[in-house]
């Protein structure tokens, strides 16, 4: 199936918006997507017809949000094809499901000395919260070195994934390079040693089909915002067994099971991991938006995006001095480049004033640009509303910032 790209942009009404007097040209989609009309209306009509607080509701209202809310869950459970409902647990977000995952399995399972593996292009938040775990437990962490194509270097991986090794914890597809990571061999070779993995997918669930049966991974975190879905909402998807095991993270209500000051027992999953009151105009919202992306179809938009992504590569190639980090063979819908020696920043700002949003910096990914030696890049990110007119508006100004520099 073809995109019908008219019909899909007008979906978004935030497209229409003037920025500077000109015409919003959004290319920043891995920093958040924008909502198409039906999540907004999903939302405003949980605060319109039936908001009220969910779970143990004797009266209507609740009974009806504590459906929309489940129901959610089990649109997330098909989603990315988890085993059971009760192993998709709500989160705020990606950040919060690797704390949650940091600290309950932390709390669990690891004693000074274990090791902890993650790579060299992960978001800060797949480093610091291993960081505080480090501070707190002992524990050590480790990463898979990168090439200069923003690939992973598997060559000592044996030695890297050993007998200290607790879990290796590796992004799906890189928000600054785009690079999609062999997760599927790293799982494998983890598991062969019996060692559990947890995959962030933050740049990958809105891009490219996700199985996590068939992928086997132990974990796998996602954020609503980056998929068409509300902020706030996002979801950490464990198996079963890890589950059970593992300690609460947050206490308070709905995590409980019985209270009394003698001790107290806990809820079973998903509820354990869910304390206070759930988020659940956000958790329509994704419903929502994981509909959305159905009716187009993920692998129809994995298809479009990858003909922006070749088509902006080969646009901005051809200008004089630019520079691309991350080249490698399998890629997402994202383009980090320098020209010359300006700034990043500078070449963001005048894009900015000509309506073009890009995201400059170091894209929460310090020890990546430490390894490239540059404050940052420019990142031009594309998701399924974007078109190859919008992206010939990036490479004509860019071009056009790129002389105004010399
Ligand atoms: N991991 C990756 C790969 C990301 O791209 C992001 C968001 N930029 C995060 C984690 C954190 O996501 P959030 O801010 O939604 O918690």
């Amino acid at each position: 199936m073809d995109i019908n790209i008219e019909q899909i942009r007008a979906d978004f009404p935030i497209l229409k918006e003037i920025v500077y007097g000109k015409p919003l040209v959004y290319l920043d989609n891995a920093a958040t997507t924008h909502k198409p009309q039906q999540v907004i209306d999903a939302v405003s009509e949980v605060y319109l017809k039936y908001n009220s607080n969910i779970h143990r509701g004797v009266h209507h209202l609740s009974n009806v949000c504590t459906e929309a809310h489940e129901n959610a869950r089990v649109k997330v459970q098909q989603f990315i094809n988890a085993k059971h409902t009760h192993e998709v647990i709500f989160t705020r977000g990606t950040t919060e499901s690797i704390n949650l995952l940091a600290a309950s399995f932390g709390d669990t399972f690891l004693q000074p000395g274990d090791e902890i593996l993650v790579s060299q292009l992960e978001h800060h938040s797949n480093i610091v919260p291993w960081q505080l775990l480090e501070k707190r437990k002992g524990i050590v962490l480790k990463y898979i070195p990168i090439n200069q194509a923003g690939e992973l270097i598997l060559d000592n991986i044996d030695e890297l994934i050993n007998n200290k090794t607790k879990l290796v914890a590796i992004a799906h597809i890189s928000n600054a390079l785009g690079t999609v990571n062999p997760i599927k061999t790293i799982i494998d070779l983890a598991h062969s040693k019996n060692i559990p993995v947890m995959i962030d997918g933050a740049q990958a669930v809105q891009h490219v089909q996700v199985d996590v049966q068939a992928l086997n991974c132990d974990f796998y975190v996602f954020s609503g915002h980056k998929l068409y879905a509300p902020t706030g909402i996002g979801v950490l998807y464990g198996k079963e067994e890890w589950l059970n095991q593992m300690e609460p993270y947050h206490g308070g209500g709905e995590m409980i099971k019985t209270v009394s000051f003698e001790g107290t027992t806990f809820n079973e999953l998903p509820f354990k991991f869910e304390a206070g009151t759930p988020h659940y105009s956000g958790s329509v919202g994704l419903g929502a938006a994981i509909d959305y992306v159905n009716t187009i179809g993920i692998n129809t938009i994995a298809q479009y995006e990858q003909e922006l992504l070749s088509y902006a590569s080969q646009r901005l190639a051809s200008i004089p001095n630019i520079r691309f980090f991350g080249t490698a063979a399998e890629k997402a819908s994202v383009i980090s480049f320098l020209i010359g020696s300006v700034h990043p920043f500078d070449i963001g700002t005048m894009l900015d004033k000509m309506g073009i949003a890009v995201r400059t910096g170091h894209h929460c990914a310090q020890p990546l640009m430490q390894y490239y030696q540059i404050p940052g890049t420019i990142r031009a990110s594309f998701a399924l509303y974007n078109t190859k007119a919008e992206i010939d508006k990036l490479a004509d100004a860019t071009e056009r910032v790129a002389q105004l520099f010399g």
